[in-house]
């Protein structure tokens, strides 16, 4: 497997010859409810990306832990970074992936806020119309079949990631909480929602099932290997 961090320079040069596409993690630090570590966004792209590369040749690069978090926060163990310092580094790190010989990268985020997965979007446009590099940006919870979860509109720290986590870092999980669909504002802006999130839950982790976690990786395994063979097979841009 290419992990990026673990190889030498000559590795990774010779590792070249078989692939010059890199998938970089990224993820958040952020609460996820009582019972899950807040490396979960984190820890579910990572997995997945390696899983990936022991299936076929391609780079994993280390993942990026800080994501922008909004709807959990105020909550010990959100620490979130501004939209703006996201796309910077992620910019920042396209070209340099680049510059370092890569010809592709699929970007592989396990945290799917909606202004996080604008500023790798903003990042990823800007990366190629700057360099002759391809960008593929993938959102790992878009890749669950929702038909084969039990409970409608299970989100953050719910049935999907709790089963995740327990296939992952059982070791990590600290029970199965009931569940919890905290009640947000459709239109309103608050400058604090600490108070409406409860225990931080916005699913159902009772539901959760180490085979339901097989499952749900194995969902986003499948759907990983399809990107990377877009990101082959399209024409340059
Ligand atoms: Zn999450």
């Amino acid at each position: 497997m290419m992990l990026l961090e673990e190889m030498t320079w000559t590795e990774i040069e010779s590792g070249f010859e078989t692939s010059r596409i890199v998938i970089l993690p990224v993820g958040a630090t952020e609460e996820h409810g009582p019972h899950l570590p807040t490396f979960t966004d984190t820890i579910q792209a990572l997995e997945v990306a390696k899983e990936v590369a022991r299936r076929r040749s391609v780079f994993v690069a280390p993942p990026v832990h800080y994501g922008v978090c909004r709807s959990t926060r105020g909550f010990p163990g959100t620490i979130s970074i501004s939209p703006e310092a996201l796309r910077t580094l992620v910019l920042d790190l396209l070209l340099a992936f680049h510059d370092s010989g890569f010809e592709g990268v699929l970007i592989l985020t396990g945290h799917a806020g909606g202004q996080h997965l604008a500023a790798l979007k903003e990042a990823s446009e800007k990366a190629v119309a700057a360099r002759d590099l391809r960008v593929s940006l993938v959102s790992d919870f878009d890749l669950i079949d929702t038909s084969e979860v039990e409970t409608p509109g299970d989100g953050h720290a719910g049935e999907i990631e709790t089963s995740r986590m327990l296939v992952i870092r059982e070791d990590l999980v600290k029970g199965l909480p009931e569940k919890h669909f905290p009640p947000r504002p459709r239109y309103l802006i608050m400058r604090d929602v600490r108070h409406l999130m409860g225990n931080g839950v916005m699913g159902d982790p009772s539901k959760a099932t180490k085979d339901k976690g097989k499952r749900f990786m194995e969902m986003s395994v499948l759907g990983v290997l399809e990107a990377l063979e877009e990101l082959e097979s399209y024409p340059s841009p």
